[in-house]
C-alpha cells in the first residue's frame, strides 16, 4: 500500500502531465501488461481539506475504489463520494460526469482516482474518454397515490406528510441527487414560537411576522396565503423535529430577515432537512424516489390532473398514474435566463452577465408544466437578487458573515453606501448602483475569535483567506491595501459606524441593527457581487395548496408548495421565509393529496 502525500500529489500530476503527453501521440489504449495488481491510494484537496481514496486492481481490473476519509459536506457531497466511485468500477471509465453541486469533491475524487491507476499502469487519459452511458431501458408504467414532482424541500415535506397521512407515494427528481436549492441555503427558517421564552425577549409574535412578511413583500402578497405561512412555521419546526431534525437554541436574524426568529439547523446549510427526509425514507414503506426522472407534462384527463409522464436516466419514457393527484415541487426559475428576461421588468438587465445562487435544475419546469394545464401564474415579475452572490460563480459559498449585526458593505472606493439590515432588493438595488457594482463584506475578529470558525456554508474563513477568497489584515490600513481600496475612506467608514453602535451618532443610512464595534484586529473582508436567488412568482395557489386555473378554479388533482408556487412573498421575499414557505405548503399539499381534499 503506497500513501502519497500531498505535496508528492502536486509532483506527481507534474509528472503525469509530461509522461502522459509524451505517450499521447503514439498510443491511446492501455497496454495491459503494464498493469499492476495491488492496492493503491492517493490524497488530493477536496472542498474543505483532503478526501484521500483508495483503489484496488485486480486481474488488471478496476476492482474497488472507495473514499477513505474527507471532510466535505454531508449530503451535498455524498453523491459524488459513493457514486463515483461506484460508476467508475461498473464502467470501468474515468469518463464519469461531475455531480453537479459538488463539482470540486466530483473532480478531487476523480484525480485521486486517476493518481491510483496511474501508478497502476493505466493509460488515464484513455479511461477519461472511454464512455460511461449506458443502454436505454425499457419503458415503464407504474401506479401509484401521490406523484410529487421535485426532491427539494417542498417535495419532500409534501411527500413525507402525504405518506404519513397513508398514500402510496413516487417522488421524480431529474437531477441525480435530492436536495435541490433548498439543501444549498443557509437553512434558516422563520417560525414564531409565540408566547415563548425566545419570542418574549424578542418582542415577537405571529402578527409581527405578518406584518413584516407583508410589508417586506410591498404588501403584494396574498394576506390568507402569509397568514397561512406565519401561522403554521412553527409547527413546521416541530415537524421536522419530529423526524428527527435539530435545531440551535437561539434564534438569529439571517440576510433580509428583519427580525431575530430565524432557526438555525445544527447541521451545515440545509443538509439537516435532507439528513431527516432520507432517513424516513430509508424507514418506510410506500414511499419512493426515482433520481435522473425528469417529469416533462401532466396527464389531464376531463380538465383533472391524473398523473405524469417522465423520461427515464436512459432516455425511456415513464408513465406514472397517481390516483390521487400530483404535487408540483419544482422550484424556481433563476437558472432559466430566458425566462428572467422574459418575465423581468423590475431591473434593468437579468441575462447572463448576473449570475444566480441556485442550483442548475432551478429552470421553471413545473411553471411550463403548469401553464399547460391551463392553471393561473402571479408574481412572475418579482425576481429577487442578493449583494451577496460569490464574484465568480454566484453561489453564496465564500460570504463570511457570521449573522448580520456585524458586518458592513463598503463599495470599491471603501464607503459605505446602504443600511446593511434593509430589505435585499433594497440592498441590491443600491449596490448595482455602486462602481462596478461590486462591494466588499468586512467584519472583525468579533465574529471570527480563534479564525478557524466557519460559515453558514461550511467553510472555514481559514481555508478561504488560503484560497484569496477572503483577506485577512491585523488592521484595517492593510486591509484596505490588500483589497485595493482607500484607506482613509475604510477608517472613516468604519469609525463612524463604531461612533452608531456606541449610540453617539445616528446611522447615515438609517441603520438600526448593531452588536458589537468593528475594532478588533485581525479584519475580514470579502468580494460580493449581485446574484440572482429566488423567483417569487409561480403557480397561482390557494391555502390548501391547489393550483387554480385562469378562472380563479381550482385544477382537480393538482397541488404545488414551495417556490414553484407564488403570490406569498409578494414582490420580496424576507430572507428565512422560504424554509418556512417549503415546510407549511409542503406540508398541507401533502396532507390535502392523501385526502383528496
Ligand atoms: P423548493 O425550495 O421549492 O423545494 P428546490 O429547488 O429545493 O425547491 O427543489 C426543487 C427540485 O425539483 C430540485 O431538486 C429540482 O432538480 C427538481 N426538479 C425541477 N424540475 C424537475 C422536473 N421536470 N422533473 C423532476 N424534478 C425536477
Amino acid at each position: 500500500m503506497r500513501i502519497f502525500k500531498k505535496f508528492f500529489v502536486v509532483l506527481l500530476v507534474g509528472l503525469l502531465t509530461v509522461s502522459l503527453s509524451a505517450c499521447n501521440s503514439s498510443n491511446t489504449t492501455t497496454d495491459s501488461s503494464s498493469i499492476k495488481d495491488g492496492t493503491y491510494t492517493a490524497t488530493v484537496d477536496g472542498h474543505n481539506g483532503e478526501v484521500s481514496v483508495e483503489v484496488v486492481v485486480a486481474d488488471q481490473k478496476i476492482e474497488k475504489v472507495e473514499v477513505t476519509e474527507h471532510g466535505e459536506t454531508p449530503i451535498v457531497s455524498d453523491l459524488a463520494i459513493s457514486e463515483i466511485p461506484a460508476k467508475i468500477v461498473e464502467t470501468q471509465s474515468l469518463g464519469i460526469d461531475t455531480v453537479s453541486g459538488a463539482t470540486v469533491t466530483s473532480n478531487a475524487v476523480l484525480e485521486a482516482v486517476a493518481l491510483c491507476l496511474t501508478e497502476a499502469g493505466f493509460d488515464v487519459e484513455a479511461l477519461k474518454n472511454a464512455s460511461a452511458s449506458k443502454d436505454k431501458e425499457d419503458d415503464l408504467v407504474l401506479d401509484v397515490d401521490v406523484v410529487v414532482i421535485g426532491a427539494g424541500g417542498a417535495g419532500f415535506a409534501a411527500a413525507v406528510t402525504a405518506n404519513q397521512e397513508g398514500a402510496s407515494v413516487i417522488i421524480l427528481e431529474k437531477q441525480p441527487k435530492i436536495g435541490g436549492n433548498t439543501i444549498l441555503s443557509g437553512g434558516a427558517m422563520n417560525a414564531v414560537d409565540e408566547g415563548s421564552e425566545t419570542a418574549l425577549k424578542n418582542k415577537d409574535s405571529v402578527e409581527l411576522h405578518y406584518t413584516q412578511t407583508f410589508e417586506g413583500g410591498s404588501e403584494k402578497g396574498n394576506p390568507e396565503l402569509i397568514r397561512t405561512l406565519v401561522e403554521n412555521a412553527y409547527s413546521g419546526v416541530e415537524w421536522m423535529q419530529s423526524l428527527g431534525m435539530e435545531f440551535e437554541e437561539e434564534t438569529f436574524t439571517v440576510l433580509g430577515g428583519m427580525w431575530p426568529r430565524a432557526h438555525k439547523p445544527v447541521e451545515p446549510v440545509g443538509t439537516g432537512f435532507f439528513i431527516a427526509f432520507q432517513n424516513y425514507l430509508d424507514t418506510h414503506e410506500n414511499i419512493d424516489l426515482m433520481l435522473n426522472t425528469k417529469a416533462e407534462e401532466l396527464i389531464v384527463e376531463d380538465n383533472k390532473v391524473v398523473g405524469v409522464i417522465a423520461t427515464g436516466e436512459t432516455g425511456n419514457k415513464i408513465t406514472i398514474n397517481a390516483a390521487n393527484g400530483v404535487v408540483m415541487a419544482t422550484g424556481g426559475f433563476s437558472q432559466n435566463i430566458e425566462m428572467r428576461q422574459e418575465y423581468n421588468t423590475l431591473w434593468k438587465d437579468l441575462g447572463e452577465n448576473i449570475k444566480s445562487t441556485n442550483h442548475p435544475g432551478a429552470t421553471g419546469d413545473g411553471i411550463k408544466m403548469g401553464l399547460a394545464a391551463n392553471a393561473a401564474l402571479v408574481g412572475m415579475e418579482y425576481i429577487q437578487l442578493l449583494p451577496m452572490g460569490d464574484p465568480e460563480t454566484g453561489s453564496l459559498s465564500g460570504n463570511i458573515e457570521q449573522g448580520v449585526e456585524n458586518r458592513i458593505f463598503v463599495n470599491k472606493e471603501g464607503n459605505r453606501f446602504v443600511d446593511e439590515g434593509e430589505r435585499r432588493d433594497v440592498m441590491t438595488a443600491a449596490l448595482i448602483e455602486q462602481p462596478d457594482s461590486i462591494m466588499w463584506t468586512i467584519l472583525d475578529s468579533h465574529d471570527y475569535p480563534t479564525g478557524e470558525e466557519i460559515n453558514n456554508f461550511n467553510e472555514k474563513i481559514s481555508d478561504l483567506v488560503k484560497e484569496g477568497r477572503a483577506y485577512k489584515a491585523d488592521t484595517l490600513e492593510e486591509l484596505a491595501k490588500l483589497i485595493g481600496v482607500d484607506s482613509d475612506n475604510l477608517v472613516n467608514a468604519v469609525s463612524e459606524y463604531n461612533k452608531f453602535v456606541a449610540g453617539e451618532i445616528e446611522d447615515e443610512f438609517g441603520r438600526t441593527l448593531k452588536q458589537d464595534p468593528i475594532d478588533q484586529g485581525p479584519y475580514y473582508a470579502a468580494l460580493r457581487v449581485p446574484t440572482v436567488h429566488h423567483t417569487m412568482g409561480g403557480l397561482m395557489i390557494d391555502t390548501g395548496a391547489h393550483v387554480l386555473d385562469t378562472d380563479g378554479n381550482i385544477i382537480p388533482g393538482l397541488y404545488a408548495a414551495g417556490e414553484v408556487t407564488g403570490g406569498i412573498h409578494g414582490a420580496n421575499r424576507l430572507g428565512g421565509n422560504a424554509l418556512s414557505d417549503i415546510i407549511v405548503f409542503g406540508r398541507i399539499a401533502g396532507q390535502n393529496v392523501a385526502s383528496k381534499k
